[in-house]
């Protein structure tokens, strides 16, 4: 591949055209191993960003694309419709939270958070009370366009750079209860003052249920959520939860808000919900919230990707929802939280580690120093895993299909790096 032109001319995540790092070129990839064009072959530990659930190249999910991309592979949405929009969201309200009913599909985890924002200011607007604040939480991350960021925490996106032009939202402290530990009631105080002051302007209150995400991996009590829904329904405030990262099992639990036993206004939904195969999101919500937007000046809710609905996407989201229902799912990431509960906290041995924690198929071990990202990336590549740890976190969400040797390796890795001082700064 010309990697020269690659680094030259080509924006990856989060990249400068000054001092561009190489990127490791792909042949291919099946089940849980990634293959680069130089011979080697990695044991997948990122799931390409919390979506390929079921591994790479599914024979189930690749006979959807295939049988869809023969019929139709894009028609609009406006004033048409078709079995795959029709199968998913069937699917969607069946297994989300009952009280969810209505659907809208959209292209990205980020505009699945506009089209969440953009309900709940209409909602408002169409009561006749307008509002225009949203309730988060720091350490948050909800996407990179506007109104995702910012809700997102200010200091992980750096809202000083776009000062003037981003609205500013009413941050609260993130809760600092992990999730296996004794609930603290102190964790809650600070969003209870905030939404307390401020519930006549909130539109609706936005996190990420028990894991945040991109914005710091932290794992928090049930508890806090628990109380963030009974104290908007307390003051009246919609609450939306960007399950975009957490959502298909990633948790161990189909949903996270299932942690809490909640329920949401609004929920978001994205990443693993084709199998990790194409881009799709879609954003839920109950009936009284749909038909309140509807009921107001607008008429319709306003908004209308191109792209909505796309019948292969929503084709290939049908075949990972039929491989969600085997339930094997359960298993899987029981396996592989029983092994993060054995092996991690082994690491705490090291004068690196400053914590180790971990929730379903997800684990995260954060340092005390920043990684070399240019060095840890190829130490992991020349020990044979795909693992792309950010600051003072390194993390692992592996496919669900992946075997306990396969795991266990990702772990035994890190732990190799944990001994390499050249990987951190
Ligand atoms: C990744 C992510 C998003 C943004 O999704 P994109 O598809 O990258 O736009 C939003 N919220 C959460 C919690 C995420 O993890």
């Amino acid at each position: 591949m010309d990697l020269k032109f690659d680094q030259k001319h080509i924006w990856h995540p989060y990249t400068s055209t000054i001092n561009p790092l190489t990127c490791y070129p792909v042949m291919s990839a099946n089940g849980v191993e990634i293959q680069l064009e130089t011979g080697e072959v990695l044991v997948d530990g990122m799931s390409s960003w919390w979506s390929t659930i079921h591994g790479y190249n599914h024979p189930h999910l690749n006979q959807a694309a295939h049988t869809q991309i023969d019929k139709v592979s894009h028609i609009m949405f406006g004033g048409i419709t078709h079995q795959p929009a029709i199968d998913l969201c069937k699917k969607l309200i069946q297994l989300t939270p009952t009280r969810l009913q209505h659907v809208f599909l959209a292209d990205s985890g980020s505009v699945a958070v506009e089209v969440s924002l953009k309900m709940a200011l209409q909602y408002w607007h169409a009561k006749g009370e307008p509002r225009s604040k949203f309730l988060t939480l720091r350490d948050g991350y909800h996407g990179d366009t506007f109104a995702a960021m910012s809700v997102t925490d200010p200091d992980n996106s750096m809202h000083s750079l776009y000062k003037g032009f981003l609205p500013e939202h009413i941050f609260a402290d993130s809760p600092k209860t992990g999730y296996w530990q004794d609930w603290d009631d102190a964790d809650i105080v600070d969003f209870k003052k905030k939404i307390t002051k401020n519930h006549n302007q909130i539109a609706a209150v936005i996190l990420e249920p028990i894991v945040q995400g991109a914005g710091g991996m932290r794992i928090y009590h049930p508890e806090f959520l628990r109380q963030v829904r009974a104290l908007c329904d307390e003051f009246n405030v919609l609450l939306i939860l960007d399950e975009i990262a957490t959502g298909f099992g990633r948790t161990g639990k189909l949903f996270a808000c299932e942690h809490a036993d909640i329920q949401p206004d609004i929920l978001c939904l994205g990443k693993a919900i084709t199998g990790g195969y194409m881009t799709l999101s879609a954003t839920l919500t109950t009936k009284v919230v749909a038909d309140t937007v509807c009921g107001g000046d607008a008429g319709c809710f306003m908004h209308g990707p191109t792209f909505m609905g796309n019948p292969l996407a929503c084709a290939v989201a049908n075949a990972s929802m039929e491989l969600i229902e085997t339930g094997d799912w359960q298993k899987q990431t029981a396996m592989i939280e029983s092994l993060f509960a054995k092996k991690l906290p082994e690491l705490n041995i090291y004068e690196l580690v400053q914590d180790t924690r971990w929730l379903g198929a997800i684990g995260v071990i954060e340092t005390k120093k920043a990684v070399n990202m240019e060095v840890i990336q190829k130490f992991f590549v020349d020990n044979g895993v795909w693992i792309r740890p950010f600051g003072k976190l390194i993390y692992i969400m592996p496919p669900f299909i992946s075997e306990p040797e396969q795991v266990s390796k990702l772990i035994e890795v890190i732990e190799k790096a944990l001994q390499n001082e050249a990987c951190f700064i």
